[in-house]
């Protein structure tokens, strides 16, 4: 894999662009989640826990997300929507792990978010048991509030896909080849004009790069849109 620049992502409520680092003190201040919060509160509904959540890929770090969760919500709420944005190919088994190296134990599905984390545990979430997809979940902060929909969880930002280069012409990449990383182990990204003349085609069509830490695996390709 390429080494790549400090990762950018941007805001959903304002639409601006933060670095991954300042990105979480933006949203504790941002104007435009501060009147959804707001517009929240003066609506129906009761005011419960929500869990301000970092997602990240555990060995590709640019690939994050924040999103904030409603606590009584449970664990199977967190993986179908980990699932539908980053991770689903064909179906694969998938755990949370609470804890680290071998004090980490695994809990059930159904248990509420709010039952079983606590800021300063580290929630692991394994996808696939073969082609395994790690992602390492984290809880940065809590607020009282009415939850901003109705869904389990919201998202509040998340990395752009990270640019990537054509192996022949070091411009923009958009594609990935399926047969240059199986066969030959090369991460085979091509730009548009590239892919055209490129000689592989027994994985099928180089596929369209998307926002996602599991492209190339298992033949994942996409479509990395968030579930709801
Ligand atoms: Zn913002
Ligand atoms: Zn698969
Ligand atoms: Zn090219
Ligand atoms: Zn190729």
């Amino acid at each position: 894999m390429p080494q790549r620049k400090s990762s950018k992502g941007h805001c959903i409520f304002c639409q601006k662009e933060f670095s991954k680092v300042s990105i979480t003190k933006h949203l504790a201040t941002c104007a435009e989640r501060k009147k959804a919060i707001e517009q929240a509160n003066a609506g129906k509904g009761t005011a419960e826990m929500l869990f301000h959540l970092r997602v990240q890929d555990a060995y590709r770090k640019e690939f994050w997300l924040d999103l904030e969760m409603r606590s009584t919500k449970s664990l199977k709420d967190l993986d179908t929507y980990l699932r539908g944005i980053w991770l689903e190919c064909c179906g694969h088994l998938s755990e949370f792990l609470l804890g680290t190296g071998r004090f980490a134990n695994q809990i059930g599905k159904q248990r509420k978010l709010q039952d079983v984390f606590q800021r300063g545990d580290t929630l692991a979430h394994i996808y696939d048991f073969g082609t395994s997809s790690e992602t390492i979940v984290k809880l940065v902060a809590v607020r009282e509030g009415k939850p901003l929909t109705s869904k389990p969880i919201v998202l509040m930002a998340r990395n752009q896909r990270p640019e990537e280069k054509c192996i022949e012409c070091d411009q923009p990449a958009e594609y990935l080849c399926q047969e240059c990383l199986i066969e030959d182990e090369v991460w085979g990204t091509l730009c548009a004009e590239h892919v055209q003349s490129h000689p592989h085609g027994d994985y099928g069509d180089p596929i369209p790069l998307v926002n996602s830490p599991r492209l190339g695996m298992c033949g994942y390709d996409g479509p990395a849109d968030p579930p709801y």
